[in-house]
């Protein structure tokens, strides 16, 4: 972060505006928005300034050139000329008195900087580049102007005027939060942004004679959320996943979901790491369940973010056991599982017309007859492998063994989705060799069928590595019909 966003209480307070062009004029009216009482110091004013300071009895001009003491008096300073040894000159002075200085156009000069602003008063949201890129500010500003409905402004001052009943109500801090995302997301925002707001204010009572009457009945009712992450792109989480990661009391996440997703969670939400590693004793896995369900006994509103698909190889199964056998509530948002991811970010499709039709996915991590699934899997199918990087010298020769040509394409994906992605298309005959040859480590995904070649034809995924380890001539005709 370059810049601390701060919002200035500038109601009354004089700032001083160096310059009297239309640049100063713009910095004046924005001001003025905000309360403030602008001085303009120039030699002299563009027919603009003066219409400005005519109109609005809080501006005040000074017809001189600018003096390093006039900063003293003021709480911003802005350098708005167009002489840019002026403008430095006024930098300094304002640092030399330690008053907050934005010189126009120039932020390595500045000690503040104006942001992009999205003004939906009392909401009020700046963005900014750190001067870096104007443009993607206001690109920025665009995007989010077009996301907040326009009469947030409307629930907020309702908000507002509720604010201290509320806290008296409802004294439970939990309790409290929960009630005032129930208004932010129900009937009182949907009222709000339709514009009937005395509807909207009648809701909010109910609401809060029922939150009331629920509150004295005991603690807040807590819930688990089993969320899928997906794969590792922070992108690939659904809506309803994000919503729920961001209105958690508690996160439990593991090592799989991508560590950006933890930043949707609220500042103030609690933050458990439960990852499981490889090759680590699995009881683990009842320590987890147990966690979940003394935390959700306790009130609070936990969000299991899991990786992929929570239903999986996500072991979401033995979780939801213990939420049932305790009586306690969830909900279940499915994910980007890594077949899919992998499959998408690779360019390998799972089904094909006349070449694939079935999709097999199993684990090559379990020892206890794991040779069984493999032999359901039939030419005219893929076949997904997760786990098992180890395995998969011994998984390469089951299949041959089976009856597979040693030919058949097999794709390695290796860190799907992500931008450390690589991708490793060979065959079942030479999958032993290039995985020790590539050093291939986990998270890593198996993919074998004749559509696992397509990788090589499809690639798009521009951080991606693909590595054409297999030069036989099939591969080199690799095609979609
Ligand atoms: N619930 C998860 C799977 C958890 S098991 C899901 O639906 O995806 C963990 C295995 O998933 C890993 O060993 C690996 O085989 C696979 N995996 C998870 N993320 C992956 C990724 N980004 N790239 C490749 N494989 C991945």
């Amino acid at each position: 972060m370059r810049h601390l966003p701060l919002f200035a209480q500038l109601r009354g307070r004089a700032c001083l505006i160096v310059g009297g062009g239309h640049v100063a004029e713009r910095r004046a009216r924005l001001l003025l928005e905000a309360g403030a009482r602008p001085t303009l110091v120039a030699p002299e004013f563009s027919a603009g300034v003066e219409a400005l300071a005519a109109a609005e009895p809080t501006v005040t001009l000074v017809r001189a050139p600018f003096t390093d003491d006039l900063v003293e008096r003021f709480w911003l300073v802005v350098a708005a000329t167009n002489d840019s040894e002026v403008n430095a000159r006024v930098a300094a002075a304002a640092e030399r008195a330690q008053r907050f200085c934005n010189v126009v156009d120039d932020a390595e000069r500045s000690t503040f900087i104006m942001p992009a602003i999205v003004d939906r008063d009392p909401v009020t949201i700046a963005i900014s580049s750190a001067g870096l890129s104007p443009v993607i500010a206001r690109h920025v500003k665009g995007l989010i102007e077009s996301l907040v409905p326009s009469r947030i402004g409307a629930l907020a001052r309702l908000a507002g005027r509720w604010r201290a009943r509320v806290r008296g109500a409802l004294p439970d801090a939990d309790v409290r939060r929960h009630f005032w995302e129930e208004v932010v997301a129900g009937p009182v925002a949907a009222h709000c942004e339709a514009g009937r707001d005395e509807a909207a204010e009648k809701a909010l009572v109910r609401m809060l004679d029922e939150a009331a009457r629920g509150a004295s009945h005991g603690a807040p009712r807590g819930v688990a959320w089993l969320v899928g992450a997906g794969p590792g792109n922070p992108d690939l989480i659904t809506l309803r996943g994000r919503q729920l990661l961001a209105a958690a009391d508690v996160v439990l996440y593991d090592r799989l979901g991508a560590p950006e997703l933890l930043r949707f969670a609220r500042r103030d939400a609690e933050l458990i790491p439960v990852g499981k590693a490889p090759n680590r004793p699995t009881t683990r896995q009842e320590e987890i369940n147990r966690l979940l369900v003394e935390l959700v006994a306790a009130g609070k509103r936990v969000c299991r973010l899991k990786g992929g698909d929570p239903m999986v190889f996500g072991r979401a199964g033995e979780e939801l056991d213990a939420l049932v056998e305790a009586g306690l509530p969830f909900e279940v948002v499915p994910g980007v599982s890594a077949v899919e991811g992998c499959a998408a970010f690779a360019g390998i499709p799972l089904t094909l017309r006349n070449v694939s039709r079935a999709l097999l996915i199993t684990t090559g991590h379990d020892d206890n007859d794991a040779s069984s699934d493999l032999a359901s899997f039939k030419p005219g199918q893929t076949l997904a492998i997760y786990m098992g990087v180890a395995k998969y010298p011994r998984i390469a020769a089951d299949l041959i063994r089976l009856g597979h040509s040693p030919e058949t394409p097999a794709t390695i994906v290796e860190r799907g989705t992500t931008d450390a992605q690589r991708v490793i298309v060979t065959t079942l005959g030479r999958l032993p060799e290039a995985t020790e040859r590539y050093g291939v480590a986990p998270p890593a995904l198996l993919i074998v069928g004749e559509t696992a070649r397509l990788a090589a034809r499809f690639a798009w995924f521009q951080p991606s590595t693909v590595e054409i380890d297999d030069a036989s001539p099939a591969a080199q005709r690799a095609r979609v019909s």
